[in-house]
């Protein structure tokens, strides 16, 4: 995929090889976690906790269509969301002020679990419609107004952020019902991509890569979907 004769071919791997060289290191481990459970079978969504310094704590992976897990972690339910196995893994009260990056915006469940975890700052990739505004827990009661909340940084507007909501929405088990939900929120051209990749042996071809080969095959339709 690489030669000189292809000069947008060079760039969209330069430009690829950018971005990915431009992460941190938790970052980075996210989506290796994502890219794991899309390899896995299940929802691809990747997370990790990391100290002020960078160092990762705990990282973990979507487990929900999983038969098994490493000891700490939940396989197997709805309640096996990346997040979760990540404060799952952290000893109470053990740490504080950690930071939990994330592939996919968190849903209600983990996003209530992050309040209760010892995260002072979420960041997130990839813009999650369905659960956008499920966060503020300060709407809840007056305690929750007065107490301070995480800081959220996300979505990111980039070819990582519509990386991370399509990965996130891959999978032949994603029912006609929530499609058609997913499209009313405004997902259709993410949905229509994965439609694109799915109905050849393109999706297949592109999992079989690893994570930063997949950003950067996926360039160019990442890149016209980041600019709507
Ligand atoms: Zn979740």
């Amino acid at each position: 995929m690489t030669g000189s004769h292809n000069g947008a071919v060079d760039d969209q791997f330069a430009s690829a090889a950018e971005l990915w060289a431009g992460l941190d290191e938790p970052w980075r481990e996210a989506f290796r976690q994502a890219w794991e459970a899309l390899q896995s079978g299940t929802i691809a969504v990747g997370a990790c906790a990391s100290s002020a310094d960078g160092s990762i704590v705990s990282s973990a992976r979507n487990r929900v269509f999983d038969s098994d897990g490493p000891h700490g972690e939940i396989f197997g339910s709805s309640l096996a969301h990346a997040e979760m196995n990540v404060l799952a893994k952290l000893e109470f009260h053990r740490h504080s002020n950690l930071v939990l990056t994330t592939t996919l915006e968190p849903c209600l469940q983990c996003a209530a679990a992050i309040r209760l975890g010892p995260i002072a700052t979420v960041r997130f990739a990839g813009r999650d419609a369905y659960w956008d505004g499920c966060h503020d827990f300060g709407k809840l009661s007056a305690r929750e107004a007065g107490r301070t909340q995480a800081v959220r940084i996300g979505p990111s507007r980039n070819e990582l952020g519509v990386f991370g909501t399509l990965i996130a929405r891959f999978g032949p088990r994603r029912s006609p019902r929530f499609e058609r939900r997913l499209r009313a929120i405004g997902d259709g051209p993410v949905i229509d991509l994965v439609d694109e990749l799915e109905s050849t042996d393109e999706k297949d071809r592109v999992v079989d890569l690893e994570v930063d080969q997949a950003i950067a095959y996926l360039w160019p339709r990442l890149r016209k979907l980041a600019a709507t």
